[in-house]
């Protein structure tokens, strides 16, 4: 190093950099800042899992959890919570800092992921790219096409996303159910699509095999999975936390963020598995990165605005929520091709595609529900073009964020899966089942996998993630796009903190 340099390193010693939250959003933002020489903490409210057992016993299965399955309930809570009306699908587990967490509001619960990894933990590992004429739809703002032909193929690369093995789609008894329900899709006019996925296909059908431990074949999804799954702890977190430059903080809540100076005081809540805290601390940051999902980043932001800890976030901070149109529905098939066998892959394969960017759009993902019984049952998560948005405030009664999401809200997307529906029974035989989810509905309209929104990307923030009027803080995860995609989100949540922390590098931000 030369002396001038040297001199300069003195002069302006590196910013001490907090990474919030270790999803998409956060690992990325890990990655790029280590590679570039700069230390950061990465602080996580879950706990750092592959660090508490040995490789393979980590996770526990869908159909048999235990207490690493809920992050600190005393029941399991499944999304289809019955069979024939009984609620012998969920069970009572010990208290517990688990992986799957539930945000609930008055008329939506939001599943996430909790643990070093965040959503990619639990998720199905559906990876896939959005139509570039609904994501123009959706976020005009940014330059669509370099995000299409630059940042979606980086995402894709560096996630593995693969597409599903055929030989496994067509042939393996674990994907008769999807194979059911394509043919009915064809029957009743539709378009069926392959889904691509992280999981790795090869190790799948050595699993089918009996050749390795069972994994995706064995339901290992939503509770965290041991083995084929290509998380973001074999991904871009394993690649940031080798350059040594990452400390990872697990167990460890932001509370509180204000500012200091030019820099801004996180207060730290660290707490062991049971839920006791164990300390409270405040520790000073020049840079703050937010990735604490769209729920975690929201609320923290709408919190400190409203209690004044950051007066200067302007009025979207909180807006644009959605569920991207999560709609959950299950039929009971009838006629040909309504087996669904009694072995199913946790991992979905295809889903029928309806989608035209009208508000009328459906992709309707076949999803599994591995129970070990032959139901005669095609489960879909239909994800929807809802033209309705929810808001974040804070309550100063309960001291908590409100989320303005109701059923009504719901609605639309609700009626463009049941069109679906009503022709697959029409073309089929069959029936939308009532007798899964709670209150003996038909299609979810109360819970969601994809939350989105809340920090809108060159709303809240600047065009690269910046809060405006906080500066110093980037939004970095699924705060930023605006309450749809059209598809699952993850691809597009990497990409765009791709983008964004490409952006900032090259613009000096972190300098
Ligand atoms: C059951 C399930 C299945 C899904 N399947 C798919 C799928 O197949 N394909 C797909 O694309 N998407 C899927 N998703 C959604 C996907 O996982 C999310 O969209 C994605 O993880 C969001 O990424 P993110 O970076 O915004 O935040 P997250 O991945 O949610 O990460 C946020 C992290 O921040 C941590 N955190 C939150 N608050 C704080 C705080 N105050 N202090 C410290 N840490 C905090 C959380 O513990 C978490 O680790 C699924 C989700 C669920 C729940």
């Amino acid at each position: 190093m030369s002396l001038a340099s040297s001199l300069a390193r003195v002069l302006s010693p590196a910013p001490r950099i907090a990474i919030i939250g270790s999803g998409y959003g956060g690992s990325v933002a890990a990655l790029r800042l280590a590679q570039k020489g700069l230390a950061v903490d990465l602080i996580e409210m879950g706990q750092d899992w592959d660090k508490t057992a040995p490789a393979g016993s980590v996770f526990s299965p869908m159909n048999n959890p235990d207490k690493r399955s809920m992050w600190f309930e005393t029941k399991t809570d499944m999304p289809y919570m019955y069979l024939s009306g009984l609620n012998w699908i969920n069970r009572t587990v010990p208290y517990y800092a688990g992986v799957l967490g539930i945000e609930r509001f008055a008329e939506m619960k939001v599943y996430h992921g909790v643990g070093l990894g965040g959503g990619s933990l639990v998720n199905g590992g559906m990876a896939v790219t959005p139509r570039q004429s609904f994501v123009q739809q959706v976020m005009p703002q940014i330059n669509v096409a370099e995000f299409f032909s630059k940042y979606i193929p980086m995402a894709n690369t560096n996630l593995g996303v693969a597409q599903p093995a055929s030989d496994m789609v067509a042939n393996s008894t674990y994907y008769l159910f999807t194979r059911a329900a394509a043919a009915q899709n064809a029957k009743a006019g539709y378009t069926t699509v392959t889904v691509p996925n992280v999981y790795d296909w090869d190790y799948m059908r050595l699993e089918s095999f009996n050749r390795v431990p069972k994994s995706a074949l064995a339901s290992e999804v939503i509770f965290g999975n041991n083995y084929g799954k290509k998380s973001l702890t074999k991904t871009y977190l394993k690649a940031a936390l080798a350059t040594g430059k990452v400390t990872v903080k697990p167990l460890t809540e932001v509370t509180r963020i204000r500012p200091s100076g030019s820099s801004y005081i996180l207060t730290l809540k660290k707490i062991d598995t049971a839920g006791a805290v164990l300390s409270t601390t405040e520790v000073t940051y020049d840079k703050v990165i937010m990735a604490a999902g769209s729920i975690g980043t929201s609320k923290m932001l709408v919190k400190a605005k409203a209690l004044g800890d950051l007066p200067g976030l302007n009025a979207s901070v909180g807006k644009k929520w959605g569920p991207n149109g999560n709609t959950m529905v299950a039929r009971k098939l009838a006629g040909a091709n309504s087996s669904t066998g009694t072995v199913q892959s946790g991992i979905p394969a295809q889903g029928l595609m309806a989608w035209d960017d009208s508000t009328s759009s459906v992709f309707a993902e076949i999803a599994p529900f591995p129970v070990g019984l032959e139901t005669n049952t095609a489960n879909y998560l239909a994800l929807t073009n809802n033209p309705n948005f929810g808001e974040f405030t804070y309550n100063a009664t309960t001291g908590k964020v409100d989320l303005s999401w109701t059923a009504a809200k719901h609605a639309p997307s609700v009626a463009a899966a049941k069109v679906v529906m009503d022709k697959l029974n029409a073309a089929n035989g069959g029936y939308v089942r009532t007798d899964m989810l709670e209150g003996g509905k038909a299609y979810s309209d109360f819970f969601c996998y994809h939350p989105l929104g809340g920090c809108v990307i060159g709303e809240a923030t600047d065009l690269n993630g910046e809060l405006k009027g906080a500066p110093g803080i980037f939004v970095m995860d699924g705060s930023l796009i605006p309450a749809k995609l059209g598809v699952n989100p993850f691809v597009t949540i990497t990409a765009m903190a791709e983008r964004n922390m490409d952006k900032l590098i090259a613009a000096g931000r972190f300098a």
